[in-house]
């Protein structure tokens, strides 16, 4: 859900620049616009309905088996949106529909792109009013769980909480910080001239929404603590023995909260660059159904996505996709406008290349780094609960005898493996996810146990995937840093790159 939200707000920044561009409806079809917008939300709403309908009476007919309804209600959710994404790209990019919200003040402006958004966020309401029955019924089988599990005793799902949940959990995340960035981004270029006089510089104004994105994306944890439902750890012997971990690792953070989602939640994360704006989150599910070391397994996780500084090598990798995607259509709109070129590309076309590049660069690339990152933090939380000589009863290459301990040079002691493989295991339970289904950015838990369990018993191994991991990051900077200097040079001795001149309308 959060990509499809910011690929909503993509679309209008994408539309923004180029508004007269791609329209397929003009002004004397406003009835066509209107039945675009309107039709979508009752339309989404319905085939989520049917799907719901679908995965209740799988349900009911196969009541020992859930996960088969779970992942047809999984399946049709992507389908959904999918057609949530396209459908609201169709009426930003083809209708008329944004420019009815254009306004000369731009501070305004925002207020027009949020009601341009708003037939988006009705649609994916729709879905959620709809999927909700079935919703209700997943949840009472979690919470059964979690019952069993913990002692926590959870009340029925209401509509009303179901609706505040998603909300919070799933769209004002996304919204609330973008909406910022939006509004810097009108207002930079509502008074783009007057910042250019008035700094005597043209780059002032992209500049400076730089600099409010970026201090934006700093500062969103403190934003997103009061979005979702936290509250600081109580002190405890919980707390006492996540505080030991974050001394003995040398982890600086400015709290550890608890995630209150009524138990929905059984997971926990950790977000913010630097420790004044760092947060630990675990989730109530989380503590309510897990044992003490299976809660340091898990936070050893996310303390290992901080240690290993997983959220800034995704920066540089962002950094090299850009520069590396900008190259390509610079490339293109250069050979495409020599005087005997073999081909003539116009700016949209070449756009269109850089867009299927961008997909295809995140696509496997971000999905491949993100797999490899999160068994490194997997490597990392089964670290934190290696036990000392006495606690280890399995054969491993840690302690190998009564007396010895052996670390670096990719060891992992196998007892911390399966106490961290057990917490995968629970986590996959409660949460209803086969330890089989494939994810995009995380792999199938079966397959990172299995992937824990055998570095556990071969040292080597280990040392290889950390090998590799250094060399994949050492290979991104010199990319981004080579990459940079080649951009920087390219600006200073090219007057007009072939892109610009493309799309102002040149040969
Ligand atoms: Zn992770
Ligand atoms: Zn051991």
């Amino acid at each position: 859900m959060y990509l499809v939200t910011i690929l909503a707000f993509v679309i209008i920044f994408w539309q923004a620049e180029q508004p007269e561009h791609r329209l397929l409806l003009g002004e004397e079809d406003a009835l066509w616009t209107l039945l675009i917008v309107l039709v979508q939300p009752p339309l989404l709403g319905v085939a989520a309905w049917l799907s719901a309908r679908r995965a209740l009476r799988l349900l009911t007919e196969q009541p020992d088996a859930p996960q088969v309804a779970q992942q047809s209600h999984h399946r049709t959710n992507v389908w959904l949106r999918t057609a949530i994404i396209v459908g609201f790209a169709v009426m930003v990019l083809l209708t008329r529909w944004p420019t009815w919200f254009t306004f000369e003040n731009p501070a305004l402006q925002t207020v027009g792109n949020l009601i341009v958004l708003s037939p988006f966020v009705v649609g994916v309401i729709a879905v959620w009013l709809a999927a909700y029955p079935l919703e209700k019924v997943i949840r009472a089988q979690t919470v059964d769980l979690v019952a069993r599990v913990g002692e926590k005793q959870s009340k029925p799902w209401r509509l009303r909480a179901y609706l505040d949940f998603n909300l919070r959990y799933h769209l004002l995340i996304i919204i609330i910080p973008l909406t910022l960035i939006l509004f810097a981004a009108n207002m930079t270029q509502g008074y783009e001239s007057v910042l250019q006089e008035w700094s005597g510089w043209a780059w002032t104004p992209d500049l400076l929404l730089g600099a409010v994105a970026l201090g934006v994306f700093v500062v969103s944890p403190l934003i997103l603590v009061r979005v979702w439902r936290t509250v600081s750890l109580e002190a405890g012997p919980v707390r006492k023995r996540l505080e030991a971990v974050c001394g003995r690792i040398g982890l600086r953070c400015r709290d550890i909260l608890i995630w209150h989602s009524d138990g929905m939640i059984i997971n926990a994360a950790v977000m913010g660059l630097f420790p004044p704006v760092r947060f630990v989150l675990l989730s109530d599910g989380l503590l309510a159904t897990m044992d003490a070391r299976q809660i340091e397994a898990v936070f050893g996780h996310e303390a290992g996505h901080v240690q290993h500084r997983h959220i800034q090598h995704f920066l540089v990798f962002a950094l090299v996709g850009w520069l590396l995607i900008a190259g390509l259509m610079e490339l293109v709109a250069r050979a495409s406008s020599e005087p005997h070129s073999l081909f003539t590309l116009s700016a949209l076309t070449i756009q269109g290349i850089g867009v299927a590049g961008g997909i295809i660069f995140w696509g496997l690339g971000f999905g491949w780094m993100s797999r490899r990152f999160e068994r490194q933090a997997d490597l990392f939380g089964a670290r934190c609960v290696t036990p000392s000589e006495a606690g280890c009863s399995l054969p491993c290459s840690v302690h190998p005898d009564e007396k010895t301990v052996l670390t670096g040079g990719g060891r992992l002691c196998a007892t911390g493996a399966a106490v961290f493989a057990s917490a995968l295991n629970r986590v996959a339970a409660l949460n209803g996810i086969p330890s089989e289904e494939r994810s995009w950015r995380h792999s199938s838990i079966g397959s990172r146990i299995r992937f824990l369990t055998s570095l556990a018993g071969d040292p080597h191994r280990g040392a290889r995937f950390e090998r590799l991991i250094r060399r994949v990051k050492i290979a991104m900077f010199a990319l981004a840093i080579i990459g940079s200097a080649v951009w920087l040079y390219y600006w200073a001795v090219v007057p007009e790159p072939a892109i610009l001149r493309l799309q102002a309308g040149g040969p």
